[in-house]
């Protein structure tokens, strides 16, 4: 088991990679914006020798697509995320240009993933968990035996996601947290979308929000 993250873009949003022991390996969220930033993200999985399978986006706000169309066009692997994130798809582009990003390509998923899905990746089984909040269609995605969480814009180290963009709500996000995320041991390393590394159990007694 292996994971890295690479933080990009002007919102530092972090793209990660995790390989089971089999070297399979998926990627999470696409936050590079160029063809070099997407290199170094590939490298890693090169010089390890490992068989990268899909992209899993954990929301479509677009500091965590911005590469999905690049992603596509390099791999012509699958880009899975949550239906319910649909409305964000013909937004993304207005959002970016308010940034003065841009994003190019074909940034659509090619396919859904739901709550409670197991996802196979070699040995392993990543488990979807729908957490709505800061925006309809945010997943979490925990890899129990590997006691990782990888959670997006939900939960942050001693922070949560924003709630005043399209479809957020506080009380909706504290319900995600409290109720998929809270229960899983306090050991549970969480790898959110923006900063630092924490854990379910730091989380549980020192988030100020919850
Ligand atoms: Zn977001």
């Amino acid at each position: 088991m292996a994971y890295s993250v690479f933080p990009f873009n002007p919102f530092q949003a972090n793209t990660y990679l995790w390989a089971d022991a089999s070297g399979d390996c998926v990627m999470i969220d696409a936050t590079f914006q160029t063809e070099s930033e997407l290199s170094q993200v590939l490298d890693w999985i090169k010089v390890r020798g490992l068989n990268l399978k899909m992209l899993l986006v954990t929301h479509y706000h677009v500091d965590h697509v911005l590469g999905v169309g690049l992603f596509k066009e390099k791999t012509g692997l699958p880009v899975m995320a949550h239906q319910a994130g649909n409305l964000f798809f013909n937004q993304v582009e207005a959002h970016a240009a308010s940034f003065g990003l841009s994003i190019s390509g074909n940034f659509m998923p090619t396919g859904q993933v739901s709550d409670d899905e197991l996802i196979s990746v070699g040995g392993s089984t990543i488990r979807v968990l729908y957490t709505p909040g800061h925006a309809d269609g945010s997943i979490c995605l925990w890899i129990e035996t590997d006691g990782l969480l990888f959670t997006g814009d939900v939960l942050f180290h001693e922070s949560i996601g924003r709630t005043d963009l399209p479809t957020g709500d506080f009380q909706t996000l504290a319900n995600s947290v409290t109720t998929k995320l809270f229960p899983l041991p306090d050991n549970t390393i969480v790898l959110p979308g923006h900063g630092p590394k924490t854990s379910v159990g730091h989380e549980k007694r020192f988030n100020p929000f919850l």
